[in-house]
């Protein structure tokens, strides 16, 4: 076989590990995951009820335009329908732009450390990729702009961006976009969007209708707590949704996804109390790193990249043993930090617990 010469420097996306894989290894009872910024609340009861009635019909195939999920996100979002694209997790939106408007020969343009699949799916067909180097967490979008050249098809900005949790305010992301040429596409991620709370932080879906070349990401893995049922989408001027449509599968979400969606949406009392609880996590977080005088970058997400200033994997076993799965900054770009996602109260409490111990054997080490 001649596989793409590309993919052969490619490893499979590495997950969050499975609570119940660590469980065996370790005889653990009890594992907390705070590994992939699921939401530690689950999802809204209205979901689960929703999906109860419609356990029916499995031999039918999906509705291929998912008409009342797109229905229920284009009256949220004050959109028309068909300024929605709908992917089996938003993941695969990014795969659907990136076998868009990517070959061999072209280039596209994104931060470092961010989201992985930007440029995985980049390297699978074949384009050439220009990562800029994130400063102080946070995009360095001139330089972003000064890579931008005649081949560049895509420009990917992630806010709250993906490790970091740093956002881009509402100035500096206009100033962006009327810079960018109008035939690059920006594909501006916000699977965190529902978290944020800074006050300067613009509704992106407003912008689509000025810039024809935006298309913004949302997911329901995230707040929505849908992370297993696979709903992500896509919100752009019409002409990039009609562009993109034809590579998208017929059937890519699944119909008990839809049916879940969609009454997620529509409980949007759940997505605030997540929010507000979410903050009071974070809080629980800066706490700790202010009195250990361990560096974080203030996240806009649910999650926080806390730097230990020792090996991130070595950290990471240390709580995977104690039962709190977190994700190595290693793999993420910030080798000696962890990605810890914001638990409940409770979780957070036991996390911290850990960490604090571990803090304290190594400082009497150093004794
Ligand atoms: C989690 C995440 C996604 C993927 O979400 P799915 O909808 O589950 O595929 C996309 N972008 C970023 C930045 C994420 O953190």
């Amino acid at each position: 076989m001649q596989w793409k010469e590309q993919i052969l420097t490619l490893s499979p996306y590495q997950p969050g590990k499975s609570t119940d894989s660590v469980k065996r290894q370790y005889g653990l009872e009890k594992i907390v995951k705070l590994a992939s910024n699921e939401n530690p609340y689950g999802c809204s009861e209205q979901v689960l009820a929703a999906l109860q009635n419609s356990v029916q019909s499995l031999e039918i195939y999906p509705d291929g335009h998912a008409t009342n999920l797109r229905e229920a996100v284009a009256k949220q979002l004050q959109v028309e329908p068909n300024q929605l694209i709908f992917g089996n997790g938003s993941d695969n939106i990014i795969q659907i732009i990136s076998r868009s408007l990517l070959t061999p020969g072209t280039n596209t343009v994104m931060a470092t450390p961010t989201f992985s699949q930007y440029k995985h799916n980049a390297v699978i067909e074949g384009a050439e990729v220009r990562e800029i180097p994130l400063v102080n967490g946070e995009h360095d979008l001139a330089s972003m702009l000064a890579a931008i050249d005649t081949q560049t098809k895509i420009v990917w900005v992630c806010s709250p961006n993906n490790p970091t949790g740093i956002y881009i305010g509402e100035d500096s992301l206009l100033n962006f976009l009327k810079q960018v040429p109008e035939n690059v596409l920006v594909v501006f991620d916000e699977a965190y969007f529902e978290y944020v709370t800074a006050e300067d932080y613009i509704d992106s879906v407003k912008l689509v209708n000025t810039f024809k070349n935006l298309i913004v990401l949302r997911t329901f893995s995230k707040i929505y707590g849908l992370a297993s049922l696979r709903v992500g989408y896509g919100i752009a001027n019409p002409a990039v949704i009609s562009a993109l449509e034809p590579v998208r599968e017929p059937f890519n979400v699944n119909t008990l996804a839809q049916v879940a969606a969609e009454a997620a949406i529509k409980d949007q009392a759940f997505v605030e109390d997540c929010k507000q609880k979410n903050r009071k996590g974070l809080e629980q977080f800066y706490q700790f790193c202010q009195d250990h005088n361990l560096e974080y970058y203030p996240s806009q997400g649910n999650f926080i990249l806390i730097d230990f200033k020792r090996d991130g994997n070595e950290v990471f076993q240390y709580l995977m043993e104690r039962g709190y799965i977190v994700r190595s900054g290693k793999p993420l770009g910030f080798p000696t930090a962890v990605r810890v996602t914001v638990g409940t109260t409770e979780q957070n409490d036991g996390v911290i617990a850990e960490m604090k111990q571990m803090l304290e054997v190594k400082a009497t080490s150093n004794k």
